[in-house]
Formats: structure tokens, C-alpha cells, sequence
């Protein structure tokens, strides 16, 4: 999991990567590195620790010319983030440069063999392995560039999009993807190409697109051209270049201090962008294509499963409420991590909806390719286009959230309730579980939460603080009931993530079963208590931790005064339907956690140990 980037054209390829890299450190950020070629000599500089430090460091080491060049940033998979194992990697001859995002399997046994036959290795990585190879069959074959990165990838296991060059040719760079990411920028006329894991580095200087699909390689000459072919089978492949679409802005911060910060207060422009052309209320329609296509799939199903990771796990249990609540229809909510390795009984009348904002959660796209070997029809909810758990499932539906580059998940969690809402209500109507007047009420509910989110993100000062006072406790609790039971477990998460406090998510009525023996006058209790969904009950779960001289940090209703006569502290949110619900309780537990790790100085966007998008199982 990592960034790379690489340029090949008539422009300095130096502050061309390290401006790409820079975009694209939210895919890992443990070590750094950049290649360059001036005609003569191939300068290579990497660092352990960010981009930062690699401009730091390359200031000193190499001049900064050259029109062709790689960089990565990486997220270590073989060997310790340091020096030595950071990309690009170089082979024995000191000819042939790599950089590499994946993993691969097979490694230690290729090493072997190197080694037998003389290789020697200076790193701990995979990617050292693969590049020495490609070497290895260079010569053994004869053959050139190209045609020894095929050779050398159809002898690997695992995962990879890499960018090869050769210094004594580098008019030619070399590209392949198997499992990860890559997009190849084209310049006017081919005069400059552009290599990418996503196409943020290189939106300024071209829109032009082309992007691998998996088992695919690219050979990309300067001024001829780029020729794709399948790795298996050496067939040429159509080159298919896209226009872009996104903006540069929508991938900046735009004025705000972190990204997370920025993609909170995006949220509703980011559910209205989910539900336009979708949601249409005067018509008391809802419109998916991906739904409707396949709509004798969804109503003849047994039961749903939804599978998912992290924050999008949390999405599929509000989903649960909703599906089984206004559907329904029995819903199962898996860790996909679980599902794909314990042999679950799936079979031809399930429908499977796989959730991830990348698309890319390698164990999501697991148990997608297991549920699909069953029979199973999958439903893919993914936050980016042309991603691959998009592309191997049946049908589903983009959440249109826009780029989310902050670790900690924000506006993709909203978004993906708002689809998964947008589906069961679909459904609802059309196994006539839902009347046609609560139909449209939801419809004019879900149309009014960006509004209410708007409302809702008004309390920041306040929340700050609150996030204040609690800063330095070195544990919370975060309970909720039925609907809020997710938002307890995700408003927990955000916590850790980010100020690396430890924080529990529990359904209120457990509280008793465990977790009360934990409350004191010095723990935090942060309890989402909204008027609709079990309100005194909750409210009697505030008053057992007010017993017990627990902190209380009330999440209400507008207008409620109950809560606020026993908590110590309330933050408001306006009424919706109880469904809706979590559209709006998030808000203030992406805000408390945003304050808590920006008062601890922590580092939001970047958090210790975590990436972006989790590609390794
Ligand atoms: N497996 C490679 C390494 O550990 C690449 C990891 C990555 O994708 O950053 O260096």
C-alpha cells in the first residue's frame, strides 16, 4: 500500500514526483524515495519518514535535474520503514530502477534462486526480489525491457503495480498492474507521459487518462506511444483514454487546516452529490440503475450479507437496522477479513453488498471473489470510480463522495448510509413493505440531512470545548441503542484513530454486562440519546452512569432538556426519523475526535501505523 508516481517527458521530472508524492502520502507515509535519469547518471535518494524529509535529504544528495524519474512512498509491507528498504529499487547491474505498491508472495523462494545463482540483495523488500528478476531474465532470455517485466510477473504471487526504467534506455518506462492501482497521464502530442496510483498528481498537466485494469502491462515510449498487453498471454489490449473529470480543488484542502476537517464539513454537499439524480421526491421515485437492473436478484433473495472492514463494517450495521427495518428483508453483517476465511454456507439466493471507500480493501475484494465462486450475486457500494471491488461486482452503486484523502473515514461513512438508505427504501416500495405516504416522508427526510448537517456542524465550537476538557483521559466509552449502536462503535474508532486514546463502542443496554465496572468520576461517557429510538431507556442508562459518577457527554435532540438535567455536557443535533438518525449523530463524534487529536497535536490526516486504503489482507 503506497503511492508512485513517474514522468517521463520535456518538463523536470523533480518537482513533478515530489508534488505527486505529496498527493498521494495519504497511501502510506513510512519512507520515501525518487529516481532521476539527466541523460548520463541515475540519481537516486530516499529517506526514511515523509516527502518532507526526502526533499530534505535529496537537497543534499543529488542535483535535481532530469527529465525522466520515479518516486514512491510507502507503507512497509517486507522490512522496517528505513533507508534501505525504501523505494525505488535498484538492480544488481545498477541498470534497471523499480518502484513497487503490492506484495510479493513468493518472494523469499525467488530470492533463493537468485541467490544461488550470485545475486546479492541489499533490502529486506519483495520488490528488490522482483526487480532482480527482471534482470535475471533480461539477460537470461536476451529479450528486452519489456517482454523480461512479463516474463519475470507471470512467475510472481501477489499483488503489484510497479514502473520499471533502464538507465542505458530511457526513452521507455514500463508499467503493470495486478491488485493495485495505476494510471498512466498522457501529454499533448505523447510528448510527456505521467505514472500514478491515482490520477492526483498529474490533473494539472492533463486530463487525458489511461488506467490498467488488473493482469495488464504498459510499455510507454516517449513521442511513439503506449502499448498495452496482457501479462498471461501477451494479447494487445485497446488503448481506452479517458477525460477526467475531477478538479485539482476537490483533492486540496481548500483554506481548511486537515483534510478531515475539510471532508466533515463536506458532508452535505457529499450526501446531496449521493442522492442527486437518484432521490426524486416529487416524483416519489428512487432511481438506481444498479438496483433496478437486478431487481428480481434483491426480492427473491434469502438474506443480504453485507461484508466490509473498518469504518464501512459500521456502515453495513446501520444498513442492517435499515434493510431488516424498512425492507424487510434478514440482513448479516460480516468483517470481510472473517468471511473469506471461514467457510460460510453462501449460495445462489444471496445477494452480497460489499462496502469500501477505496474499492481497493484487499480482503473485501476477497470475499467478493469467494461469494461470487458460490453462486452469490455481489453489489459493490465503493467511493471510487473504476476501483476494483467496482469492477468485480455485479452491479452496485458510487457513493460520490468525492476524494477522501484524511485516514480517518468521514464522508465516506455518510455517504455510504445514504446509498445503503437510498437501496432499502428502493427495495421497500417494491416488495410494498413501506406505505406510499411513509415512503415519500422518508424521501423528504433524507432530502432535508444536508441541511440538518449543516445545523449540526454549527456546534463546532462548542465541541472543541468539550474536546477540551477530556483531552488528557486515557479512556471513553461510547454507548448508543438500536440505529446508534453503529454510530457508538464508529464515534469510538474516529477516537482511537486519531488521538490514539482508547475508546469503546457498546449498545447502552450492555453497559450493564461489562463495561459499567469501568466508570468512575474520572471516565468520559459520550451516550447518543436522540428522542426517537429508545429514548428512556437510554435516558435510564444515563442515570445508572450518573449513579456512578461517570462524565456525561450527551448527544440530543434540539430542545431536549431531560438529558441535559443529568448530563455534563450536550450536544445538539436536529430531529430527523430515527432511520435517518446517524446521518447526524456522526457529526459531533467526527468533530470530538477531530479536537482531541488536534489539542493532542497529533498528526489528523496521517495517524501512526494506519494508511488510506487497506490493500494487504
Ligand atoms: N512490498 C513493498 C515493500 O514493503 C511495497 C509496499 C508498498 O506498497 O508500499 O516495500
Amino acid at each position: 500500500m503506497c503511492g508512485i508516481v513517474g514522468y517521463m517527458g520535456y518538463r523536470e521530472a523533480y518537482p513533478i514526483i515530489i508534488e505527486g508524492l505529496k498527493r498521494l502520502e495519504y497511501r502510506g507515509y513510512d519512507s520515501a524515495g525518487i529516481a532521476l535519469f539527466d541523460g548520463t547518471n541515475l540519481k537516486v535518494s530516499k529517506t526514511k519518514g515523509k516527502v518532507a524529509d526526502l526533499e530534505d535529504r535529496s537537497e543534499k544528495e543529488i542535483t535535481k535535474t532530469g527529465h525522466v524519474g520515479i518516486g514512491h512512498t510507502r507503507w512497509a509491507t517486507h522490512g522496517v520503514p528505513n533507508d534501505v528498504n525504501s523505494h525505488p529499487h535498484l538492480s544488481n547491474s545498477g541498470d534497471l530502477v523499480i518502484i513497487h505498491n503490492g506484495i510479493i508472495e513468493n518472494y523469499e523462494s525467488l530470492k533463493q534462486e537468485l541467490i544461488s545463482r550470485g545475486y546479492t540483495f541489499q533490502s529486506d523488500t519483495d520488490t528488490e526480489v522482483l526487480i532482480n528478476l527482471i534482470e535475471d531474465v533480461k539477460k537470461k532470455e536476451n529479450v528486452k525491457l519489456g517482454k523480461a517485466v512479463q516474463i519475470a510477473l507471470n512467475q510472481v504471487i501477489g499483488a503489484y503495480a510497479i514502473a520499471v526504467f533502464d538507465k542505458t534506455k530511457p526513452e521507455e518506462v514500463v508499467v503493470a498492474r495486478l491488485g493495485s492501482p495505476l494510471a498512466i497521464g498522457i501529454g499533448a502530442n505523447e510528448n510527456e507521459f505521467f505514472i500514478a496510483s491515482d490520477a492526483s498528481p498529474f490533473l494539472e498537466y492533463t486530463k487525458n487518462a489511461v488506467y490498467l485494469e488488473d493482469e495488464e502491462m504498459a510499455v510507454i515510449r516517449f513521442k511513439k506511444g503506449i502499448k498495452i498487453r496482457k501479462i498471461k498471454d501477451d494479447s494487445l489490449v485497446d488503448t481506452y483514454v479517458q477525460e477526467l473529470q475531477l478538479n485539482l480543488e476537490e483533492i486540496e484542502k481548500g483554506g481548511y487546516d486537515h483534510f478531515m476537517l475539510k471532508e466533515i464539513h463536506e458532508q452535505p454537499k457529499a450526501i446531496t452529490d449521493t442522492y442527486r439524480g437518484r432521490l426524486l421526491r416529487r416524483e416519489a421515485i428512487i432511481k438506481m440503475a444498479g438496483v433496478e437492473d437486478n431487481m428480481k436478484k434483491f426480492l427473491n433473495a434469502n438474506r443480504i450479507i453485507i461484508v466490509a472492514c473498518g469504518t464501512s463494517w459500521h456502515a453495513g450495521l446501520v444498513a442492517e437496522y435499515i434493510f431488516e427495518d424498512l425492507a424487510r428483508i434478514p440482513v448479516e453483517v460480516e468483517y470481510a477479513s472473517e468471511f473469506r476465511y471461514r467457510n460460510p454456507v453462501i449460495n445462489e439466493s444471496d445477494v452480497v453488498i460489499a462496502i469500501s471507500q477505496s474499492g481497493e480493501t484487499a480482503d473485501t475484494l476477497a470475499a467478493i471473489k469467494l461469494a461470487k465462486s458460490k453462486g452469490a450475486f455481489v453489489f459493490g457500494v465503493c467511493n471510487v470510480v473504476g476501483s476494483s471491488i467496482a469492477r468485480a461486482s455485479d452491479a452496485g452503486a458510487y457513493t460520490h463522495a468525492g476524494p477522501e484523502i484524511g485516514v480517518a473515514s468521514t464522508k465516506a461513512f455518510t455517504t455510504q448510509i445514504t446509498v445503503l438508505t437510498l437501496i432499502a427504501l428502493r427495495l421497500a416500495r417494491a416488495k410494498g413493505a413501506i406505505t406510499s405516504s411513509d415512503f415519500r416522508h422518508h424521501l423528504l427526510e433524507l432530502e432535508m440531512i444536508p441541511q440538518k448537517v449543516e445545523e449540526a456542524l454549527k456546534s463546532d465550537a462548542h465541541i472543541k470545548m468539550v474536546a477540551d476538557i477530556y483531552k488528557d483521559v486515557s479512556n471513553f466509552l461510547y454507548l448508543g441503542r438500536g440505529y446508534n449502536f453503529p454510530v457508538a462503535l464508529e464515534g469510538a474508532l474516529k477516537l482511537k484513530e486519531i488521538s490514539y486514546i482508547h475508546a469503546e463502542g457498546y449498545p447502552a443496554a450492555e453497559m450493564k454486562h461489562g463495561p459499567i465496572a469501568l466508570i468512575d468520576e474520572n471516565m468520559p461517557i459520550v451516550v447518543i440519546a436522540t428522542k426517537k429510538g429508545h429514548y428512556e431507556k437510554v435516558v435510564s442508562n444515563i442515570q445508572e452512569i450518573k449513579s456512578r459518577k461517570g462524565k456525561i457527554i450527551g448527544i440530543v435532540t434540539e430542545g431536549d432538556t431531560q438529558v441535559r438535567d443529568l448530563a455534563d455536557h450536550v450536544i445538539e443535533v436536529p430531529e430527523t426519523l430515527e432511520s435517518l438518525s446517524p446521518l447526524l449523530t456522526t457529526i459531533p463524534l467526527q468533530l470530538l475526535s477531530y479536537h482531541i487529536a488536534v489539542l493532542l497535536d497529533k498528526n489528523v490526516d496521517q495517524p501512526r501505523n494506519l494508511a488510506k486504503s487497506v490493500t494487504v489482507e
